[in-house]
This record gives structure tokens, sequence and C-alpha cells, in this order.
């Protein structure tokens, strides 16, 4: 007897999907795009907010002066760093009032508190003005 039609075209059944319970590690790929959103959606943050800044600080808020190439590049500084603010999200820290744009060279003195940088009125933060001093250094 030969085999009939239907048995010629016998489909394989479809594979069993695996069990999450029977997988390692259940969830790597969701946790790892959930990162990297959070990271997209950060970098998003910090690009509009040095948008708008870029607007009003076209000139250093430490030093006042122009900004062009390498120790004169523009960079962004939080008045509160983002270690004070950590746990925070993204919209909390990366703020008009709280980001200033400085020169490379004057933001290394102010991360490394050779010159300190501080809103006069606390309310307003960088929208307002900003005191900067150098510090007196000893030896
Ligand atoms: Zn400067």
């Amino acid at each position: 007897m030969s085999p009939s039609v239907t048995s010629l075209c016998h489909k394989r059944p479809p594979p069993v999907p695996l069990s999450p319970i029977s997988m390692p590690f259940p969830k790597p790929q969701s946790r790892a795009s959930a990162r990297r959103a959070k990271a997209r959606h950060k970098a998003s943050v910090i690009a509009s907010v040095r948008r708008q800044i870029a607007q009003r600080d076209t000139t250093c808020r430490v030093c006042g002066k122009a900004f062009g190439w390498g120790e004169q590049t523009p960079e962004m500084h939080e008045l509160t760093s983002r270690a004070a603010l950590r746990g925070k999200p993204p919209e909390e820290i990366f703020t008009p009032e709280n980001c200033v744009l400085l020169h490379r060279s004057c933001h290394r003195d102010v991360t490394e508190h050779r010159v300190t940088l501080a809103p006069v009125h606390l309310d307003r933060g960088a929208t307002g003005d900003l005191v900067s001093e150098r510090r007196q250094t000893h030896g």
C-alpha cells in the first residue's frame, strides 16, 4: 500500500516553546533593552537642556569669555552634582536652573574645587546670576 498524500505532506509539529522557568536567565533581553531605553531617554533630556542653555550661556559662566576650541570648548556642568541627585529622574537633574556651560578649563577648576560657582538667587539657580570665586591657594 502506497503512502497517502496526507502522510507525505505531514507537517512537523511546531516546536514546543521554551518555558521561561526552564531558561537559566529569564529576561536578559528585556532588562538590557529597558536599560538602553533609559540611557536613550537620559541622553535626549541632556541634549534638550544643552540646546536650551546654549542659547542663554553664550559665554563661559565662570570667566565670561567666549567659547572656542580645546580648553575653550563649552562643557555642561550641573550646579548640584548628579551624584548628589542620584536616583532622581534626568528631568530633575538636567534643567536650565541646574545646568551651565563652562570652558573645559573652567569646568575642571570647578570640579577640582579651585573655583566655587553658586547661584545668587537659589530659587532661580543658573537662570539667574552666578558668583564664581577662585579659591586662595596656599603653598
Ligand atoms: Zn571660562
